[in-house]
């Protein structure tokens, strides 16, 4: 018995080697993140993995979709942006993640079930859309970053810390 199997009892033990590596990743991401947002200091790898653990197997807060292990991601009720508290974070849907934005969670509760009440067709095409505004405001961060990477670079200063792999990957859908 390793901790990780101990992190998610129940679980078989490539599942809870899935999860120590996951939940390790979105927590860096998610660190980088706020530093950007010129918030000192890190979430507690044991509140942030509690967070997803408490999520997984269970029905989204936001949709009500089962969560697993490769869907989890870790949320902020009220995002930064809007005064929420750096280290109080839930485990929520991916999906919802991209789609809750800066959104409170009772606003984005609300939206669902505003958007909720329309025809399938509309329905799909509000979420497609909102979704896809959020995946192209990231790109917009992305490159602005590469901007000034570039321009630090061309004024002979040293390149910012090169992004772990990870923390790239786990960029888009988390607020
Ligand atoms: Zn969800």
């Amino acid at each position: 018995m390793s901790i990780a199997d101990s992190v998610l009892p129940g679980f078989t033990h490539a599942a809870a080697v899935k999860f120590m590596a996951k939940s390790s990743a979105t927590i860096r991401a998610l660190n980088a993140r706020m530093k950007k947002k010129g918030f000192s200091g890190n979430l507690p790898l044991a509140v942030g993995r509690q967070a997803m653990v408490d999520a997984i197997q269970k029905p989204c807060r936001y949709c009500g979709e089962v969560v697993k292990i490769s869907t989890v991601s870790l949320d902020h009720p009220t995002p930064l942006a809007r005064g929420g508290a750096p280290f109080v974070v839930v485990g929520c849907c991916l999906s919802c993640n991209q789609k809750k934005g800066e959104l409170t969670a009772k606003e984005y509760l609300g939206l669902r079930a505003f958007v909720g009440a329309m025809s399938p067709e509309a329905q799909e095409y509000i979420w497609r859309a909102i979704s896809a505004a959020g995946f192209f405001w990231k790109m917009q961060a992305q490159a602005n970053g590469m901007r000034m990477r570039n321009k630090q670079l061309a004024a002979g200063g040293k390149p910012p810390e090169r992004k772990r792999k990870e923390d790239a990957q786990n960029t888009l859908g988390y607020a």
